[in-house]
């Protein structure tokens, strides 16, 4: 099933435990980060980032496995911790000690979904804004968001320009996700040649290129294009803020190819490895930028329901998320910790930038302790 036309309305469940109050870190004048840098890749579920390639889907001609011997005999382990890392290995052995991972069910850490749809559009919205909106975003209709993003509000208060708040995605919906005034930031998304930068011989290419690698879904480009556009302006316009929006791992799980999500998550790791390494060696960007990792929902933990998600899927709601920078402890991968939620990231990064997230009118989560120093 095409996730465009899946069930967009749901019942209002799953949503115990969430009157918990915790206390959160005053705004601290000495924060490091200056930049934000928040890269998703749609629909990642916790068991494959955690516990790599599932031995319940490997070999299963219905999951898309038929042909996929090389890439099982590459990524099979004997253990979950290499066989994360094989599928991974630059998350899992750079960037995860450097920070915090939150969301591995098995070892007693939980980050959830609060919004009731557990689709894609209410789980960017609840990221971006830092609350569910269930009465106006009910599943993935091109709604315009009526509240302005983080990103926005982010643009407001230091005084930026648009150009100076980017977002890079695949998908053609984040036009209207990530700001509630068309054109106040700068979005790229879906297929859509890029403005910026100007005199840019790769940016050209690649605006060619998209429209004659058409991805098996006309509402989202391949991941590829997403990236080296991003990358081309992170090096030319130097953006305060910056998303980058992968889609692939959620449309070929609802394809039941399982081979291609796998490849697309071993593209997500190279791409956060070339991301990383641009930041660290870049003068404005090294010791300064907080890297935030996460996905919108997660998806079924069986060979029937893998590759769905939404309402009707138990266990979709948890997800995971990373942040790596100045202001993070290296703790690693979190264990027995607090439940966290996708509504807290937006305002745990206002707060590694030193802000006020209460500023941030209407947000409903809370900085993430654990994250911030
Ligand atoms: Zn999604």
């Amino acid at each position: 099933m095409n996730r465009r036309s899946f069930l967009q309305t749901a019942s209002a469940a799953g949503l115990a435990a969430l009157s918990q109050t915790r206390l959160s870190a005053a705004p601290s004048p000495s924060r490091a980060t200056k930049h934000v840098v928040l890269f998703t890749s749609d629909g990642v579920r916790w068991q494959d980032l955690f516990t790599g390639i599932d031995p319940a889907l490997m070999n299963e001609k219905s999951a898309g496995m038929a042909d996929a011997a090389a890439l099982r005999n590459k990524l099979w382990k004997p253990t979950p911790e290499e066989r994360r890392k094989a599928l991974m290995p630059f998350f899992w052995d750079t960037l995860v000690p450097q920070g915090i991972l939150l969301g591995n069910v098995k070892k007693g850490s939980s980050v959830q979904v609060t919004n009731r749809y557990r689709v894609s559009y209410p789980g960017y919205s609840e990221i971006l804004t830092g609350r569910s909106q269930d009465e106006v975003i009910r599943g993935n209709d091109p709604v315009q968001n009526p509240t302005p993003s983080f990103l926005q509000f982010l643009k407001r208060k230091s005084q930026l320009t648009s150009d100076q708040v980017a977002v890079f995605a695949s998908w053609e919906m984040f036009h209207h996700i990530a700001e509630d005034k068309p054109g106040d930031i700068f979005i790229n998304a879906g297929y859509d040649t890029a403005k910026l930068p100007k005199d840019s011989a790769r940016t050209d290419e690649l605006n060619k290129l998209q429209y004659q690698a058409r991805f098996i879904e006309d509402s989202s480009r391949h991941d590829a294009f997403t990236f080296g556009l991003a990358m081309e302006y992170l090096d030319k316009l130097q953006p305060e803020h910056l998303y980058i929006s992968f889609d692939e791992t959620d449309d070929w799980a609802h394809a039941r190819r399982y081979d291609r999500v796998l490849d697309s998550l071993q593209f997500f790791d190279e791409a956060l490895r070339e991301l990383w390494t641009y930041i660290q060696s870049s003068p404005k960007y090294k010791d300064v930028t907080t890297l935030v990792v996460t996905t919108d929902h997660g998806r079924g933990s069986t060979l029937d329901d893998f590759s769905g998600h939404g309402p009707k899927i138990p266990g979709d709601e948890q997800i995971w998320a990373a942040f790596i920078g100045p202001d993070t402890p290296a703790t690693g991968e979190a264990s027995n910790s607090a439940s966290c939620y996708q509504r807290d990231i937006a305002p745990t990064i206002l707060d590694l930038l030193g802000m006020d997230y209460h500023q941030y009118g209407g947000v409903a989560g809370q900085p993430i302790p654990a994250a911030v120093r």
